[in-house]
Formats: structure tokens, C-alpha cells, sequence
């Protein structure tokens, strides 16, 4: 946290030497890319290092150490079910508050002309990359969770057929015989206790590469793009604040036992780490420990939970997706219906569920969900300005809303929950 507000201070700081000279201004962008972001991407790295086999053996550990098979179909369930229920909270929340501020109604022409003429290349991009999504189709949906080459696709970066197998292999444990069961259980906790420990170096790192990475991004930020969207911002920043202080304390309340407050007091390493990553991908490794270490959740609960809400359940991922497509349009003045709107939040809830937890993933999904409203899809460009800013923002309530889902499964599957692999804390830094 104290990281955090460094950074900020250090980068707002750098902002206004900025304004001594052309050359000042020069030296801080160089500081900014050159010292600065290697220095974030040490820690980005030893994260994304331990995703893979913490992915893997978490998740298959999960499934072994339920015992049973018939045991799965009530977690994944529950946890699907939270899922979708948290999703679609998140977009409706969103889409009251667009339709009662109405932001893009507010935007003059030349601030439209100006922001459209700042991001066109990256809007290019954006709408490049989405004509690579491919349509969902069944054969396209069987590509995506069972690609002829497991390794080709984790290699770039797709989780979710890595979490298919990976349920294989759990399922395939619980088949084994006692003691061949125990000794896959003990190999697959091995693994998720070494990958534990290298968070645990990682974090060491956290402070300083924190306020590294909001520092280099509090220098890189566009204030002009920023005032001009202000209250765009206001309502998507809004709208996450609401749904994960407001929604995710009604559903820890309703649905289990836990103090909301603690609840939060417990999370923030994770929040802030999801901030300043602006990925639930490279957030997974500290939110298992987290969940696991403070929250007490068992191993099975965080294994399964964890890995499939980093990909899959992405509340403020969806907010924000229906935000921009109600947003871009307002600015083009197409209509959308109450009709449409229940259509897009559907739509939105889905599309979601596809987008990677890697910074800026949403965005060609967004470009989809654009061209599928008849809205102009090179509209994106309108809040590019702005898109880090929120990715910070929305990737906090992606994961913020996995632990909470975490917890409350946990709570109901409680007395059939098998006693945690223990996961000592790790060893006393010298002098601490
Ligand atoms: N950055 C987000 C995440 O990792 C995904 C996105 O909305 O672009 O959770």
C-alpha cells in the first residue's frame, strides 16, 4: 500500500518537474521506460514464472483431495453458479448508472474528434485482434478447451485448456488406490508449496516494484484524455467500487459468515498486487496464498475456486464491457432498448468469460460486442485514453470477486471439506 502511494507521489512529482523543460520531460519518460518498468517486470515475471505448474498442481491437488468424484458436481456447481450470478450483477450495476448519467450524451464534437484522433492506431489493433476471435461455434469451443497441442497453447498463454487437463489429471487421481492416491496427493502439494515459497520471494519484491510500475504509469498517463473523460471514468470506477464493496459484502453476509470487514482488511496484498498488475493471471499465485494462508479457505476450495475464477469469472471485466458499449453508444447516438440491453448483458456476461487475465485483454472482445450492436467498432478508440487506468481498477474486482466466491463455497461445502494440505509460513526474515 505504502508502495503504492510512493509511486504515485513519485510519479505525479516527476509529472510536474516535467514542466521545467522539454529535456526534464525527456529524462523522466526515459526513467519511466528504462528504470522503472524492468523494475515492475522483475516482479510481473517471477509471478507469470510459478502460473503454469501453480495452475496445474493446485487445481489437480483440489480434485484429488476431494476423494470423490461425485463430490465435484456440487463445487462446480456452486461455484459456477456464483459465477454468473456475480457477472451479471456487476453489468447490471453498470448499465444503471450509464443510462442514468449518460456520459456519452455529455461529450462535445471536438472533444469525439480529439479522442478518436489519439488512439486510432491502437483502435486499429484493438479491431485487428478481434477479427482474430474466432465465432463460438461447438467445434470452436472444443478448440479452445482441448487444442490438439496442450503445451503449443499453454506456451501462449491459454489457461483454460491447461485447467481441462489439469481437472483430468485430479479426476484420474481420485481412481487410484489408497496409497498411490496419497503419494500423487503429496507430489502435486510438493509442487504447490515450491511455487508458494517463490510468491513469497516475489512479494519480498512487491513494495518496490509497486511503486515502480504505478510511478511509471502515474508519468505515462494522458491528463488531458482523462478530463476529457472524466465522467465516463466516474461512472466505471464508480460502478466497481459499488459491486465489490457494496455486492460482494451483501453476498459475504448472505451467503456466509464472514465479516465483510475482515474480509477486506485480509484481501488487500492481493488488491493491491491486482492493481498494479492489471492481471488476475499474475494476481493467481498471491491470491491462492492469501485465500489459503488468511482467509483459512481449504486447499481443495482454493485449488478449484481459484485457477477457474482468475480465467473465467470476470465481474468487473463484464461491468466494464457493458460500460464502454452503452458509453460508445451514447457518443453515436444509437439506441439500444431495454431488449437489447438484457441482450448485451447476456452477451457481455459471456464474452467475459473468454477474456484472458492479462492487461487489456477485454478489449477486441469489446470491438466484438461493438460491431454485434450495429455501434461503430472503431469507437473503442474513444476510451483507450483511459483503458489502463480501468484495467487496474477492473482486474481488482476480478479477483476480489474470485476469493470472495472462494470463501462462500467453501463455507457450504465446509463439513465435507477434507483438512488443508498445511503450507508452513515462510521463514523469518532476518530482523523482522
Ligand atoms: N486485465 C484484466 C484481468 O486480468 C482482463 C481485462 O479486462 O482486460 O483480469
Amino acid at each position: 500500500m505504502w508502495g503504492m502511494v510512493l509511486g504515485l507521489a513519485l510519479g505525479l512529482a516527476a509529472r510536474l518537474a516535467g514542466g521545467l523543460g522539454e529535456g526534464v520531460t525527456q529524462a523522466v519518460r526515459w526513467t519511466a521506460l528504462q528504470v522503472l518498468d524492468p523494475v515492475g517486470q522483475v516482479f510481473l515475471r517471477t509471478l507469470f514464472f510459478v502460473v503454469v505448474p501453480l495452475i496445474f498442481a493446485s487445481l489437480a491437488l483440489g480434485v484429488v483431495q476431494l476423494g470423490r468424484l461425485d463430490q465435484l458436481g456440487p463445487l462446480a456447481g456452486r461455484t459456477f453458479a456464483l459465477f454468473g450470478l456475480n457477472m451479471a450483477i456487476g453489468v447490471a450495476l453498470g448499465l444503471v448508472i450509464m443510462n442514468t448519467v449518460r456520459p456519452g450524451y455529455r461529450m462535445t464534437e471536438e472533444t469525439k474528434v480529439m479522442l478518436l484522433d489519439q488512439s486510432q492506431e491502437e483502435a486499429g489493433e484493438a479491431q485487428a485482434r478481434a477479427a482474430e476471435q474466432p465465432k463460438i461455434t461447438l467445434r470452436q469451443l472444443v478448440e479452445m478447451f482441448m487444442p490438439r497441442n496442450l503445451f503449443g497453447a499453454v506456451a501462449d498463454f491459454q489457461i483454460l485448456p491447461l485447467i481441462v487437463f489439469a481437472l483430468l489429471v485430479g479426476a484420474a487421481g481420485t481412481q487410484l488406490a489408497d496409497e498411490r492416491r496419497r503419494q500423487a496427493q503429496t507430489g502435486l502439494a510438493m509442487v504447490t508449496e515450491l511455487m508458494t515459497r517463490i510468491v513469497h520471494f516475489a512479494m519480498l519484491l512487491a513494495p518496490v516494484a509497486v511503486a515502480a510500475m504505478i510511478a511509471s504509469q502515474a508519468i505515462k498517463a494522458g491528463v488531458d484524455i482523462l478530463q476529457a473523460l472524466l465522467l465516463f471514468v466516474l461512472c466505471a470506477l464508480g460502478g466497481m467500487v459499488l459491486h465489490l464493496f457494496g455486492t460482494m459484502s451483501l453476498l459475504l453476509r448472505l451467503l456466509s459468515r464472514r465479516s465483510p470487514r475482515q474480509f477486506f482488511r485480509a484481501v488487500r496484498t492481493v488488491l493491491v498486487t491486482a492493481f498494479s498488475t492489471s492481471s488476475s493471471s499474475a494476481t493467481l499465485p498471491t491470491t491462492i496464498l492469501v485465500s489459503r494462508e488468511q482467509l483459512g479457505v481449504s486447499a481443495s476450495t482454493a485449488g478449484f475456486v481459484l485457477p477457474l475464477g482468475a480465467t473465467m469469472n470476470m465481474s468487473g471485466t463484464a461491468l466494464y464491457e457493458g460500460c464502454v458499449v452503452l458509453f460508445v453508444a451514447q457518443v453515436y447516438s444509437v439506441p439500444l432498448t431495454l431488449g437489447s440491453q438484457i441482450t448485451l448483458l447476456l452477451l457481455t456476461v459471456l464474452s467475459a468469460v473468454a477474456v484472458a487475465g492479462i492487461p487489456g485483454a477485454s478489449l477486441p472482445l469489446i470491438v466484438g460486442l461493438l460491431a454485434t450492436f450495429k455501434i461503430p467498432p472503431e469507437g473503442i478508440a474513444l476510451i483507450l485514453g483511459v483503458d489502463r487506468l480501468l484495467d487496474m481498477a477492473r482486474t481488482v474486482l476480478n479477483v476480489g470477486a474470485d476469493m470472495v466466491v472462494a470463501c462462500i463455497v467453501d463455507e457450504r461445502l465446509g463439513q465435507n471439506a477434507p483438512a488443508p494440505v498445511s503450507i508452513p509460513p515462510p521463514p523469518a526474515r532476518p530482523g523482522s
